[in-house]
């Protein structure tokens, strides 16, 4: 199991996606077993690489989740995140901006809820909706959305030159598979508070978001800050995948994390040190 996911799964700088090219359902081979054996070890990875980021305070990462409805965003988080102590994660959900918002450049609200130095925040929906159901839905003009990308480039510039480590996630789903989960909403009660008549009718604008999706993902998967394609079909490979791209993420940081948290330990010792000399003097 040596593939680097963060590398498989990355829209390249520059690169056109095409969705359609990208199965939804794929597993690269593995099987819900191989997944299940690797688990423990993932988790218990995710979790002290995130203790590290927030002990070292030097960084924060931002995980940005987008998909269609029903492509599993709650779920993922849920599954992800378990292993990570809540202290150290924030998770905003962005809905249909309100009128306050909206008096507001789109990055406005946005801005506001990035993870400050040590935390992980995780955007549930984003800024991107500024250029996907704004555009399927005709909000404002071509003429808005269409500078947005740029916005959006530079803000992401913005954020990691100040040393925030940004992922973004597109959990890809097959209009099949949206169907089936759909109707399993309705045929469960446990899970019908989720259903919207709305998810029916964004349905019939699947292309439409398709398009949106392809454009966003194309003009804004850049270096510092990637998008990812994830093959959300099977809940348990989006699980595994996302979860191991975070962690190959953060790895390169270890070594810098230790250092920096050595380094402080080693200055609270000596202050602690001088501050016992002193009062045994006096
Ligand atoms: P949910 O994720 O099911 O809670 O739904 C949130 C809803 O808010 C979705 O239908 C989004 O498309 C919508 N939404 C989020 N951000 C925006 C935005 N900037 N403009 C318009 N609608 C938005
Ligand atoms: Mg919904």
């Amino acid at each position: 199991m040596a593939v680097n996911y963060s590398k498989l799964l990355r829209v390249p700088a520059g690169a056109r996606v095409k969705l359609l090219d990208r199965n939804a359902s794929q597993t690269f081979g593995l099987t819900r077993e191989d997944v299940g054996a690797a688990h423990p070890d993932l988790r218990q990875e995710l979790a002290d690489l995130q203790e590290l980021l927030y002990a070292a305070g030097t960084h924060s990462l931002l995980v940005v989740l987008q998909g269609m409805d029903t492509s599993g965003k709650d779920g993922t988080i849920r599954n992800v995140m378990e292993p990570v102590n809540p202290i150290g994660v924030t998770v905003t959900p962005f809905k249909v901006p309100t009128k306050k918002e909206l008096s507001h450049d789109f990055l406005w609200r946005v801005h506001r809820e990035t993870p400050p130095l040590g935390m992980v925040g995780i955007f549930n929906r984003s800024h991107y909706e500024d250029v996907l159901v704004v555009r399927v839905h005709e909000i404002v003009p071509p003429v808005v959305w269409r500078k947005r990308y740029r916005h959006i480039v530079e803000f992401e510039r913005l954020l990691t030159d100040s040393n925030t480590i940004l992922l973004k996630f597109f959990l890809h789903i097959s209009k099949a598979e949206q169907e089936e989960r759909l109707l399993e909403r309705e045929a469960d009660v446990g899970k019908a508070w989720k259903l919207a008549v709305g998810d029916w009718k964004e349905r019939e604008h699947w292309r439409d978001y398709i398009r949106a999706y392809e454009d966003a993902l194309s003009e804004t998967s850049t270096d510092h800050a990637p998008w990812h394609v994830i093959p959300a079909d099977r809940k348990w490979l989006r699980d595994h995948v996302v979860m191991r791209t975070i962690i190959e993420t953060l790895r390169p940081y270890r070594k810098q994390w230790l250092a920096k948290l050595e380094k402080t330990g080693e200055t609270a010792k000596a202050e602690l040190g001088a501050f016992r000399a002193a009062r045994t003097t006096t």
